[in-house]
């Protein structure tokens, strides 16, 4: 069996898209050390950008990722620089350095939002190319973004469903005959992959710190989000909310309203370009922390038992990233948010003493059962209407599919694998308009005029505007127009 590395999928990592902002920044960065590995040392550097991330990149920040990665910004080192301000000094220099060369790179000019139908291998795929001053070109790479930050293409190599699959039936079956928990069989797989037990430990904390931190800064950040909703975060008012209320006036257990409130803070966060972890990307980032604190809180429970369920809620974001997508270019937002519900209905249900095959396996199934089939139309091509709240959402359907699982009896009809193969079907089958190009549902729909939504069920909706998907405000001040039928005028241009 061949199970990937949790820490593959739960990574830190920053928003607010880790397909279209994490995948495209560590691709460059990986060009970047190729360019430098090879000795080149000058030239002009170009970037093209299909499918989704030709139709969402600029609303998703990936043209200021790649910038960020060819120019050689840390993570760590640079974490107070924001991706636009990279953006930004990178146009202003209009080259960037590599090991002792320099490389001409515009970015308005040399970033290609290609946005033509064309056959990809993967819908989010970008291509790097070292050019000469005759325009030819010396070294390219293509590489596919996968979704939660993973990368294949270059010296990432293939993509990890190329390398084999496992199903949650043989984890469960060797759990049963080895006498471990799901945890267990986690701590026991990294051990195998070469990890030492200390080291996923300190992986763990950091995980869970970074986790919490999203939450606190959601909650003391007030203003409003980056981008042309100008969407007010709500977060904090929320979290007072929540603390003047009296007991008389609650609609729901305080847990559920706790659990929207933490994902709504980490969701704001994600959408402002914040630190949050990958589970199982960063649209979807708020709905794991949520339920883990909410039941951290509830349960007084010490920091072991949440590294125990962050492992097992690890496990079930990779078997439907292996198994199906994680990414919702390919799959729409069930493989976003409906993984990210089912991963931590899997890790609420262990914290509350469920067991692996009839109840983790359940509470897994259950919520993402319900979230199959949901579309990604992300409005403007930013990660927030409908992200933010659907995080809340999803927080709220985990705890549910956890105590479902936990208080019900008797033989399950469909398990968690067969739940997984169905979104791989939906996924394939899915318009690609629902999958996060912003050319279809609310994106369409609350498009350039926002009036739009009040419109009746029954009107025309083709006759409405659709968003302006390249009239996103640029940091150039320019705004380009769109056709009415989905890619931008003259795809391929440079813009
Ligand atoms: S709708 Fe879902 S999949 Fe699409 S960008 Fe938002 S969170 Fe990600």
């Amino acid at each position: 069996m061949n199970v990937p590395s949790v820490f593959s999928l739960l990574k830190v990592g920053f928003g607010p898209s880790s397909s279209h902002t994490m995948g495209p920044f560590f691709a460059a960065r990986d060009f970047r050390d190729l360019v430098a590995s090879r000795g080149f040392a000058g030239g002009r550097l170009r970037v093209v950008l299909w499918g989704s991330l030709a139709l969402t990149g600029r609303g998703h920040l990936t043209d200021a990722a790649v910038a960020a990665g060819l120019s050689g910004h840390d993570l760590d080192r640079d974490a107070a620089t924001p991706l636009p301000e990279v953006l930004a000094a990178v146009r202003a220099a209009g080259e960037v350095g590599i090991g002792g060369g320099r490389f001409a790179f515009r970015p308005d000019e040399d970033i290609v939002f290609d946005a033509s139908n064309r056959e990809l291998l993967h819908p989010n795929t970008l291509r790097f190319e070292l050019l000469d001053a005759e325009g030819h070109v010396l070294f390219a790479e293509e590489y596919r973004s996968l979704g939660g930050g993973a990368v294949a293409g270059g010296s990432f190599g293939a993509a990890p469903a190329e390398k084999g699959h496992f199903t949650m039936a043989a984890i469960l079956g060797e759990c049963r005959e080895r006498r471990i928990d799901l945890a267990g069989f986690v701590r026991a797989n990294e051990r195998q992959l070469g990890l030492a037990d200390a080291e996923v430990e300190a992986r763990l904390a950091t995980l869970w710190e970074a986790m919490r931190g999203s939450i606190s800064r959601g909650f003391s950040t007030r203003g409003v989000l980056p981008g042309p909703l100008a969407l007010a975060r709500r977060a904090p008012g929320l979290y007072e909310a929540l603390q003047e209320q009296d007991g008389t006036k609650k609609p729901l257990p305080g847990e559920l309203d706790l659990a929207s409130a933490y994902a709504i803070a980490v969701a704001e966060e994600n959408a402002a370009g914040g630190r949050v972890v990958t589970a199982p990307t960063c649209g979807s980032a708020g709905v794991v922390p949520a339920v883990l604190r909410v039941l951290e809180e509830a349960l007084a429970l010490p920091d072991e038992r949440i590294h125990d369920a962050l492992l097992v809620a690890g496990l079930i974001g990779l078997a439907v990233a292996t198994n199906a997508s994680i990414a919702g270019a390919e799959v729409g937002c069930q493989g976003e948010v409906g993984t990210a519900s089912a991963m931590a209905a899997a890790a609420a249900c262990y914290l509350l003493g469920g067991d692996a095959e009839a109840q983790v396996d359940r509470a897994a199934e259950t919520a993402l059962e319900h979230y199959l089939g949901l579309t990604c139309d992300p409005v403007y091509g930013l990660v927030q209407i409908p992200c933010i709240e659907r995080n809340a959402a999803a927080a709220v359907a985990a705890l549910h599919a956890a105590s479902l699982a936990v208080l019900c009896r008797g033989e399950d009809r469909i398990s968690f694998d067969t739940a997984v193969a169905a979104l791989a079907e939906i996924g394939r089958d899915m318009s690609p308009k629902y999958k996060e190009t912003a050319l279809g549902g609310l994106a369409r729909l609350l498009g350039t005029n926002p009036g739009a939504r009040l419109a009746s069920p029954d009107d025309d909706t083709a006759t409405l505007p659709r968003p302006a998907i390249s009239s996103l405000a640029q940091p150039n001040g320019r705004r380009d127009e769109i056709e009415n039928h989905g890619h931008e005028k003259g795809s391929g241009d440079r813009v």
